[in-house]
């Protein structure tokens, strides 16, 4: 976890055509181009300057080992001098890493005074990088291009945003989701092709009996709970009423007997994210509630009733989002306030709801559950911060996949002293009754994967390096575009497969 591991190599084009002199004052400039990003502050994964290259040849090398190297996430190219693009082609065709072209030059502002021609054939990135970028057009490629001076913060923010992105994916590439139990009997929007799914977005979803769980459940023991339960006592509220309540404090060791072979069986597995089925629960004495809320926060991804999708997002959200102030959580649509120009969506679950989100220090509290049949579950319960922030889902469309992202208002949400869970209340973007008629027209679920911290760009960029379809409901969004672009989408997919 974290980015200290991770690097972005930078690569500069230019061409021998200018002479021994110019390569010299191109090298010059780059190293000290990656110095200034290095040093700016603000940039979470560090890069690697790797050089000018000057033929075909070297292309294709730097490429090929940026493939093979396993801290590289992703590669920057910039052309300092024109680099006639025909040499980038088979560097391109075998680049399997994320690109970033950064359309940037290394003085500020024109020098009036002393320019000459020898400047001019040494700063040429005005014309250089648009003869690369019509060759990465041109092959089809997706990348990110961003335009600005390379000491602007506000370029430096793009560049990270797409170093998040960039990292995500490469944890994305061998995530393991273990499945406790299979999709509820029935469901359909959670469910989809596993097989493509590893193709496409690199998940390895695994299903476990919970009998194997339980069999490390069994072996956990009275230390290891205490220890856990005096952890809840530090970070959640417990009033002295529940401190004398057997039960309360039954339920609570129980609870973190559960979280503890959880974590440790994920672990020994090398599992990313899980997924949980309350129906498949043999031999466990609580739906897992706590445990769940405490493994989301620490990263793992999770998704409630075999929904391996969600799961998997959340953990590349949660991984982008690393060292970000305000959180995110699996969440689901759960019910709707009519009221007017404030209509909004409560966004909770039975228990599972992540509290890196919540407003206050969570109430760890041990309530019945109407459903599953098992013993009375603890969970955290809070209600969420406000402000704006995105919902996420993956669906499988039968021919490829599609990422829904809606903009969200996070509203001051209430207590809800009759259903004792965490939850969170928003508007989605531009207000109810679009944005949730343009989530039911794109086949969105009613499970997300909802960050405070992300933007649409991110999710923007992700979309990008997956090769996936994207469509963004936010205060733009009206129905009849939204229609409009759902079928141009259906038409480029089904071209688009054609041409593969
Ligand atoms: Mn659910």
């Amino acid at each position: 976890m974290g980015f200290e591991n991770y690097e972005v190599w930078f690569v500069t084009g230019a061409q021998l055509l200018y002479g021994g002199d110019a390569v010299i004052a191109v090298d010059a400039h780059s190293n000290e181009i990656v110095k200034g990003l290095n040093s700016s502050g603000n940039l979470p994964v560090k890069v690697i300057y790797k050089g000018t290259v000057n033929s075909a040849r070297e292309v294709t090398d730097t490429f090929k080992a940026a493939n093979n190297e396993e801290k590289c996430i992703g590669v920057i190219t910039w052309m300092h001098t024109f680099s006639p693009a025909k040499m980038w082609i088979h560097g391109l065709q075998e680049l399997k890493k994320p690109l970033l072209h950064f359309h940037t030059q290394f003085n500020k502002e024109i020098p009036w005074e002393t320019m000459d021609m020898d400047f001019m054939n040494l700063n040429q990135s005005a014309h250089g990088d648009r003869e690369f970028g019509h060759m990465v057009t041109r092959m089809r490629k997706n990348r990110k291009v961003v335009v600005g001076h390379w000491q602007d913060a506000e370029a430096q923010a793009k560049i990270a945003v797409w170093m998040r992105v960039s990292a995500g994916w490469a944890d994305a590439q061998d995530m393991r989701i273990i499945r406790f139990g299979d999709q509820m009997n029935n469901v359909a929007v959670t469910d989809g092709d596993k097989v493509e799914a590893e193709l496409r977005l690199g998940y390895h979803v695994d299903y476990y009996p919970i009998a194997n769980l339980v069999a490390v459940l069994n072996k956990v023991t009275d230390e290891e709970i205490q220890a856990l339960v005096a952890t809840y006592e530090e970070e959640y509220t417990i009033t002295e009423a529940q401190k004398k309540d057997a039960h309360f404090v039954n339920q609570v060791k129980e609870a973190a007997r559960g979280e503890i072979a959880l974590r440790r069986f994920l672990s020994e597995k090398g599992a990313k994210a899980f997924t949980t089925n309350f129906d498949d629960l043999a031999g466990i004495d609580q739906l897992p509630g706590l445990a769940c809320q405490r493994l989301m926060a620490e990263g793992y991804g999770f998704g409630a009733e075999g929904d391996w999708k969600t799961a998997a997002l959340f953990r590349t959200m949660w991984f982008m989002g690393q060292g970000l102030p305000k959180g995110c959580s699996f969440l689901e649509d759960y019910t709707l306030n009519f009221d007017g120009e404030k209509s909004a969506i409560l966004q909770a679950h039975m228990l599972e709801v992540c509290p890196l989100i919540a407003e206050h220090k969570p109430k760890l509290e041990v309530h019945p559950l109407g459903i599953g049949g098992k013993n009375d579950p603890a969970r955290l319960v809070f209600t969420s911060k406000q402000g704006e922030g995105v919902a996420a889902t993956i669906i499988d469309m039968g021919n490829r996949f599609r990422l829904i992202v809606n903009k969200v208002d996070c509203i001051k949400s209430k207590e809800l002293p009759k259903l004792p869970v965490a939850s969170s209340l928003w508007i989605p973007q531009p207000n109810l009754e679009v944005g949730a008629a343009a989530w039911i027209l794109a086949g969105g679920t009613h499970h997300t994967s909802f960050s405070y911290d992300l933007t649409v760009e991110y999710l923007e960029d992700y979309a990008e390096i997956a090769g996936i379809e994207m469509v963004v409901i936010d205060n733009n969004t009206t129905i009849s575009e939204f229609k409009k672009e759902l079928r141009m989408n259906e038409i480029y997919y089904m071209l688009n497969k054609a041409l593969c």
